[in-house]
């Protein structure tokens, strides 16, 4: 399994390819923006895209699916309880945003459990509502995309609409910081961070 990082859009929201070495089918992870850089990317690793795979409906998570899309005929998916946002430049705030109204539909609805398969990888759905009422993280090996659930030291707002401090601590301590102490958390803004590290130093977790 290889993970590439790229931060995307004016709010750096990390867009991230996942993929098999074994065939180099993978997928995309919320790409938010800076579509060009994205597209050059799976260009050069020569990458056949299965999924999108949105963390979260957010506008600076979405902004370059319907380019990416485009690209890569791949099909998108989001959490049943986020799709009300990705329809709706309001409820998915970019009509607020710098990159103006973006409004989509998925091709796939996930629930919490699903197995999404792609190359010899798998990635396992978790419903993290909290941030959004319909955020999902995605385990696949070691590793968990956390959306703007966990970042490491601190968490996701919970100030916008649909938002539950109450749910985002339920969420990140009863299903994400249950695996080992070495499973890699890959945040939806910032750096790279282990759920050792995360239980020691995040103020939230204490
Ligand atoms: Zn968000
Ligand atoms: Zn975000």
């Amino acid at each position: 399994m290889k993970v590439v990082r790229i931060p995307a859009g004016i709010y750096a929201a990390n867009c991230y390819l996942v993929y098999s070495e074994k065939d180099n089918e993978g997928i995309v992870i919320d790409p938010g923006g800076d579509v060009d850089d994205i597209i050059a990317k799976i260009e050069e690793l020569g990458l056949k895209i299965k999924y999108i795979i949105l963390t979260h409906g957010h506008g600076d998570h979405i902004a370059g699916v319907g380019e990416i899309k485009e690209y890569t005929n791949a099909p998108v998916l989001i959490h049943k309880d986020d799709e009300h946002l990705l329809r709706d430049g309001d409820n998915n705030l970019s009509s607020m945003m710098a990159m103006g109204r973006v409004e989509l539909s998925a091709d796939m609805i996930v629930e919490d459990g699903d197995e999404i398969f792609f190359g010899d990888l798998k990635a396992k759905i978790i419903h993290t509502p909290g941030h959004t009422p319909g955020g999902i993280s995605i385990k696949i090996e070691d590793s968990i995309f956390t959306g703007d659930t966990l970042f490491a030291g601190s968490i996701g707002r919970t100030d916008f609409p649909g938002g539950s401090f109450e749910k985002i601590i339920d969420s990140i301590k009863n299903k994400i910081i249950i695996y080992p102490d070495d499973t890699k958390i890959y945040p939806g803004h910032g750096p790279s961070s282990t759920i050792k590290a995360e239980k020691a130093t995040n103020p939230f977790l204490r």
